[in-house]
This record gives structure tokens, C-alpha cells and sequence, in this order.
């Protein structure tokens, strides 16, 4: 019902030969045929469609992978670090570009999509985080769990954490190869902020034994 009517910029042989108007698409196809908003003048035209490149992909979650396919307008440039939008069967992914590979096994840090073979991505929407939780009273061994994030949840050096049943403050950040922006790959000085996506491990005072020893 709420399907929006498709409009396109086309010369209308009726009102406006040499510039282009508004008009209506009434039947897409090969030659599609269209209604001028201007003049109400029915015709058909061929109207051209973006190129677009099918560049396959690998994406990398939780240590797994699978590949697929996405297409990228013609000449689009495309760079290492940067997200996009990943349309697949199961679901619509963040990803985050991690290599190019493109001709002879060259892994450029930016290229152009007709130059692209393979995207190698992870998704970012929604990540695990490795932590190593430190005990607060040496009596427990230290543990290292594994919690699932959105990509953009920021953990900050010095900040008390309840998530997943665990209760911990965080004390350093070690980042990813990929995480940009962050002038150091380690972060350690109090207020200093990561974004989950960014992150290769936190580590961490452990809060939720310390509340058991409160007795
Ligand atoms: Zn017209």
C-alpha cells in the first residue's frame, strides 16, 4: 500500500525535449515506461541503472567465517578500516573492511571495485570481547571470559562494568591490529575509551568474587 511510486529525471518528448522532468515510473523494465509529472505524457525510455561490481566476500565472526557477495557501485573506492552495511540471507551485518585483495595476491590498503577480487571483513554490529578478570584477594585464579557487546559499547580505563553476570573494573585495554584512532595500542591511563569493536582484550580487576568475601 505504502509502496512509494519510483521517480526518475528524464527529457519528456511532449514538454521538455532537451531538459530533463520529473516522471513517474509506471512499468519498470528494459525499456520502462513512465508518465511526466509536468504534462502527464506517457512514454517509454530507457532509463540507465548504476553499474555495479559483484566483489565476493569473506566475512569473519567469533573465529568462524563464510563467504558471500556484495555489489559495489562502479568505480567505488574502497579502503581497509572502513564499515559498511553487509546484506546477506541470514541477516544485514556491520562489517568492517580488514584486508583487499585484489590481482596476483596484493593486499592494498585501498581500491577501486573493478579491481577487487576479494573483501575480507568482521563483523562490528556485534562483537566478544576476551577479558582477563584479576582477582582482588589472591585467593581465586585469574579467569578470562568472553562477553558479547554491540560493536559500539564503549568501555573506559577506570570504569566498573556489570555485564553477564560479572562485576569488574576495568584497567587496561588492549586494542586491535584494525582499530584506528587511538594514537597507542594500549590503553591504560584512567578515562581512556575504546569501543568494543576496537578491542583485542580488556583486563580487569574482578569485582564479583570481592562481593562474595564481603562476609
Ligand atoms: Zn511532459
Amino acid at each position: 500500500m505504502s509502496e512509494a511510486t519510483e521517480r526518475v529525471a528524464v527529457a519528456c518528448p511532449s514538454c521538455s525535449p532537451a531538459e530533463p522532468v520529473v516522471h513517474e515510473v509506471l512499468k519498470p523494465g528494459g525499456q520502462t515506461t513512465v508518465r511526466c509529472t509536468e504534462c502527464s505524457h506517457t512514454h517509454k525510455t530507457k532509463i540507465e541503472e548504476p553499474e555495479t561490481v559483484e566483489c565476493d566476500v569473506i566475512v569473519s565472526q567469533d573465529g568462524e567465517s563464510f563467504a558471500t557477495a556484495t555489489d559495489v557501485p562502479a568505480g567505488e573506492s574502497l579502503a581497509e578500516g572502513e564499515e559498511f552495511v553487509l546484506d546477506t540471507p541470514e541477516a544485514l551485518l556491520t562489517v568492517r573492511i580488514t584486508s583487499l585483495e585484489v590481482g596476483d595476491d596484493q593486499r592494498p590498503e585501498s581500491a577501486t571495485a573493478e579491481d577487487i577480487d576479494t573483501i575480507w571483513t568482521r563483523v562490528v554490529g556485534n562483537v566478544g570481547v576476551d577479558v582477563t578478570l584479576n582477582p582482588q584477594d589472591g585467593r581465586d585464579e585469574t579467569r578470562s571470559i568472553e562477553l558479547r557487546v554491540p560493536g559500539d559499547y564503549e568501555f573506559t580505563v577506570g570504569e566498573r562494568e556489570d555485564l553477564a553476570d560479572e562485576t569488574f573494573t576495568v584497567k587496561g585495554i588492549h586494542l586491535r591490529a584494525d582499530a584506528t584512532g587511538y594514537g597507542f595500542d594500549r590503553l591504560d591511563h584512567e578515562e581512556d575509551m575504546a569501543f568494543a569493536k576496537d578491542i583485542d582484550r580488556l583486563y580487569a580487576d574482578d569485582e564479583s568474587s570481592s562481593a562474595w568475601s564481603v562476609w
